[in-house]
C-alpha cells in the first residue's frame, strides 16, 4: 500500500512518527498552515513558519524517505484576529515557491465577517497564483458551514475541480459532492470520521474526488489513521486499485494541478516524476 496523507502537520510530531509512517508505506505528505495552539502576535511569526513547512520540514521528511510538500495560507482562526491581516501581505512572496502546493486551509473557524473577508481574498490568490485551494469547514454546525462555504467558492469564480473541501462526514458529503469540488475526510482516532464510517462513504459515493487524511496535529491524532483506512476498505472487500486510487491516486491528481508537485524521490517517483501533470488541467 502506498500512501499519501493530504493533510498532516508534521511540525507538531515526532520523527517516531515519520519512521513509523514510512514503514506503513506512507510516501508523501502535504502540510497546510495552520494555529499553533496559542495566537500568533504578528506577522512575522508566520513568515518564519512559512519559512520552515517549506525548508526545514521536507529536510526532515526527506530523511525517512518521505516527500513533503506545504499549503500556506492566513488560518480561518487568525483572519478574526487584527495583528495577523498583515499575512494576507507577505502570502505572494511566499506561493510562487516552489514546495507550494495549494493556498489552504483557508475557509471558516466561526463564520465571522472577517474570516469572509480573508476567505473570498485568499481564493483570489489561488486564482492569480494557479494554484488549488485547501477549503477546512467548522467543526461546529457543520452543514451550514459547508453550504456556505460552497457559496463562496462559487462566488470566487475558481474551478470546483481545483478546490478540495476538508473535513467532511456524512451531514456533508453530498453537499460538497454536488458542487463538483473534492471532498476531503480527516479520520480521528475517537471523534468525527472513523475509518469504518469511512468504509460506508466510500460504498455508497465511490472513490471519485475522495481525499483521506489523518489531519494529525498537536492534539489527540494519529498519522496512521489513513493506513487504517485502506486496510478497512481492503476488509470491507475493495480491491488494491481502488485503495490505491483513493490513497495514492487521487491527491496525486489534487496536488498536481499546481504544476508543482514532486515525487521524484519516493519508490512510486519515476512513473509520476516522468508525467509532469500538466498545470491547469483539472
Ligand atoms: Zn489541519
Amino acid at each position: 500500500m502506498r500512501i499519501f496523507d493530504p493533510h498532516i502537520h508534521m511540525t507538531s510530531r515526532t520523527t517516531d512518527d515519520y519512521r513509523a509512517m514510512a514503514a506503513h508505506g506512507v510516501q508523501a505528505v502535504v502540510e497546510p498552515a495552520f494555529w499553533l495552539g496559542q495566537p500568533r502576535t504578528n506577522p512575522g511569526s508566520f513568515a518564519d513558519y512559512f519559512d520552515s513547512l517549506i525548508g526545514w520540514e521536507p529536510y526532515r521528511a526527506a530523511q525517512f524517505g518521505i516527500r513533503h510538500h506545504a499549503t500556506l495560507a492566513l488560518n480561518p482562526k487568525e483572519a478574526n484576529d487584527p495583528r495577523c491581516r498583515g499575512v494576507l501581505d507577505l502570502l505572494p512572496r511566499y506561493l510562487d515557491k516552489d514546495g507550494v502546493v495549494a493556498v489552504g486551509e483557508i475557509g471558516y473557524d466561526s463564520m465571522t465577517p472577517a474570516e469572509d473577508e480573508a476567505f473570498a481574498a485568499q481564493l483570489a490568490l489561488a486564482i492569480s497564483y494557479e494554484l488549488p485551494a485547501l477549503v477546512h469547514t467548522p467543526h461546529r454546525d457543520k452543514a451550514a458551514g459547508t453550504r456556505r462555504t460552497l457559496d463562496v467558492v462559487a462566488e470566487s469564480g475558481i474551478q470546483p475541480g481545483r478546490v478540495a473541501v476538508d473535513h467532511l462526514n456524512e451531514v456533508t458529503v453530498g453537499l460538497v459532492r454536488d458542487s463538483g469540488c473534492w471532498l476531503g475526510f480527516s479520520i480521528y482516532p475517537e471523534t468525527k470520521m472513523s475509518p469504518p464510517r469511512m468504509v460506508e462513504i466510500i460504498k455508497a459515493y465511490g472513490t471519485e474526488r475522495i481525499l483521506v487524511n489523518s489531519a494529525a496535529d498537536w492534539g489527540h491524532s494519529d498519522p496512521l489513521l489513513t493506513v487504517a483506512t485502506g486496510e478497512a476498505l481492503l476488509a470491507a472487500g475493495f480491491t488494491a486499485d481502488d485503495v490505491d486510487r483513493v490513497l495514492w491516486r487521487n491527491p496525486v491528481e489534487f496536488y498536481g494541478q499546481s504544476g508543482r508537485l514532486d515525487l521524484s524521490a519516493t519508490a512510486a517517483g519515476p512513473s509520476f516524476a516522468g508525467s509532469s501533470i500538466a498545470r491547469g488541467g483539472s
